[in-house]
Parts: structure tokens; sequence; C-alpha cells
């Protein structure tokens, strides 16, 4: 008998957007294409100037590319060793992974029962050897926003006292973004850098493009260290992230659906009675009553990848939404899954 074939992947561990790229991201880069053997130009200024439009802030303010993990190497090697870099745990690591070959400390601070960053304790640790908070919002895994009034005002504050990087990664997936970012904060000259990326919303994972909106000095050294520079960026992602940001309606039909899949998959938990996140993101996070590497095993074996184990919640998978048909499949296997309600 011939072995069986194994079945075939369904991808929804990274927080991807497999319902996009814009279609006119997809024309940018052909369009584009017969120019690769040469340096991007004129791209990098018309993503700049797309962005400061966007954004209503200075270019110069304004920093090109995946940049966190450098951030956070920078910041740390910058101020000498001994630096602290507070966020919240669980949470996203790619900036303060990268604090510790510097000498950089990091300070996890919990979240709140509501899984939300628990901006008063992240309050209480900061002190003179503070050298930056990271906070995601919306956080991963958790996916939970913070009350906007309420989070602006503790970025201010905290502003007052260190350098508040706040990565909204997953903000765009709300339809009230703007009025949730802290960019103004940034416009107006706070000691804030927000940090967006392309490849949650936008669906340009594979072509790693994002930016940075930073107080000037830091732009400028971020900057004078060739980050953002013509000769690290591809062509390709600039005219693609240009023409993804002109796609309004793309980007609004991509949010419903999203929410659309979330919203079943809390159904689900709901009438099961398991206990999840209140995510606003493009994954959902939640306890499915058996250990993680059990349950992404038994997942695994019917071609569904997940999200990796979070520490302190070892019961809890964080799923991306997929396209509707893998997240289907993907529910019909988590229902199996949980244990029987009642
Ligand atoms: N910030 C957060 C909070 C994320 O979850 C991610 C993706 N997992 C990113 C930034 C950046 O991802 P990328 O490097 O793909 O832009």
């Amino acid at each position: 008998m011939a072995d069986a074939l194994p079945p075939p992947s369904i991808r929804l561990a990274l927080n991807e957007t497999p319902l996009g790229p814009s279609p006119a991201a997809i024309d940018a880069i052909k369009a584009d294409l017969s120019g690769l053997a040469r340096y991007t130009g004129r791209e990098l200024d018309d993503l700049t100037a797309a962005i400061a439009a966007r954004e209503n802030i200075a270019p110069e303010q304004i920093v090109l590319g995946e940049n966190l993990n450098v951030l956070g190497l920078y910041l740390s090697a910058r101020g000498g060793r001994g630096g602290t870099f507070v966020y919240s745990e669980p949470g996203y690591t790619a900036l303060v992974d990268a604090v510790t070959p510097a000498g950089g400390r990091v300070v996890g601070v919990p979240l709140n029962a509501a899984l939300e960053n628990d901006l008063p304790a992240i309050a209480a640790v900061v002190d003179g050897t503070t050298r930056a908070v990271y906070l995601v919002n919306p956080h991963n895994p958790s996916g939970t926003v913070s009350d906007t009034a309420a989070f602006i005002a503790a970025v201010r504050d905290l502003s007052a006292r260190t350098l508040v990087i706040v990565d909204e990664a997953y903000l765009e997936f709300m339809p009230d973004f703007a009025a949730r970012s802290v960019a103004p904060l940034v416009r107006e000259g706070g000691n804030v850098a927000v940090f967006r990326t392309f490849s949650k919303i936008f669906g340009l994972a594979s072509l790693a493009i994002g930016y940075t909106l930073a107080p000037k000095p830091l732009a400028a050294a971020l900057k004078q260290m060739g980050i953002g520079a013509f000769f690290g960026l591809s062509r390709l992602s600039l005219v693609a992230a240009t023409a993804s940001l002109g796609d309004h309606d793309y980007v609004a039909s991509v949010r419903t659906k999203v929410a659309a899949e979330r919203e079943a998959w809390h159904a689900l938990l709901r009438a099961r009675g398991r206990r999840f996140s209140a995510s606003q993101a493009n994954f959902v996070f939640f306890d499915c009553g058996r250990p993680h590497a059990e349950a992404a095993a038994a997942l695994a074996a019917r071609g569904i990848i997940i999200g990796r184990a979070q520490p302190q919640f070892d019961a809890w998978l964080r799923i991306s939404i997929g396209l509707p048909v893998e997240n289907a499949i993907a529910r019909q296997a988590v229902a199996e899954l949980l244990p029987a309600s009642g």
C-alpha cells in the first residue's frame, strides 16, 4: 500500500495576511521588474513622501525598513552596558532580543487580567536605568488593544521619563486606527517612536518592508548608520508598499474579512466555554485546555501549523487568520480538539 500523502500545509503561525496584497502592489512589482539591475532611487523618495503625507510627519522622521532589531541593538549600545528595556510578557521579542548582545537587560512585565499591556505596572518599573519601553498595541500574542485615551495618556507620561517605542504592526486591523495611533506624539516632538510594517494588513510579508517614525535625532542617528538607506532596501518592496498605501478600498476589504473570520473563531470559543483574549488583530489567542505541544502536534498532523508556545500560557494557542477555506479547516480541527464543554 502506498504511503498516505502528507496533508498540505495550512500556515497559521506567523500572522501574515494571505488575503493580500493589493492587486495594485502586484502590478507595481511587475512594472518594476525590468529595473532589477539598478539600485533603488526615486522609489525610496516616493514611499517616504507617501508615508509623510499619510502620517502628516516630516520626511526626516521616517526611517524605512524592518528595523526593530537594529533599533534595539543601537539603543542598547549607544548608552553603554546596563540599560534596561521594558516590555510586556508574553510579547513579541524582536526588539528586546536584540538588546542583550550590547549589554542591555530585559524587564518583562506581565499582561493584566484582560491580557492587555498593564500600563500602570509598566510605569512602576521604569527607573533611571530604563533605556526604552516597548509597547505593542494591539498586543501580540493577545491581540488586545488598550483604551485609546488611557493609552495615549500613558505613552505621553512615560515619554517624559524615557523613550517609548510603540509597535503598531496590527493597529490597522481596527477601523478607527488613525485615532488610536500615537504618531501625533512623534510629530509633536515627543520622545516616542512608532513602528509600522507592510507585513500584516498589507499582505507583503515576503518583501520585508516597514518603517519607523522617530524623534529627529534618533532618525538621524539610524540613518547615519545606513539604516533606511537605498543600498539596504529592495526597489520591489518600495514600489509595492507605495502602491499598497494608495489602495484604501482593498485594505478596508481585508479588514472586514479578517474581522468576520475572527468573530467566527470567537463564536466557536464562546460556544465551547473557552477563555480567549479580545483580539482585534489578525489572530486569535485562547485556552485550549491542554498543553500547547500536544495541541500543536495534533493540529500539525492535520497539516495545520500554529503559533509558538508562549511563556506562562502553556495551554493557550495563537492561530492566525488565513484564507477562509483554511480558517474553516482549522476551526473544525480545533473544535474536535477542545474538551467537551460543560
Ligand atoms: N511587530 C510585531 C508585534 C509583530 O508581530 C511582527 C510580525 N510577527 C512584526 C512587528 C514585524 O514583522 P515583520 O518583520 O514581518 O514586519
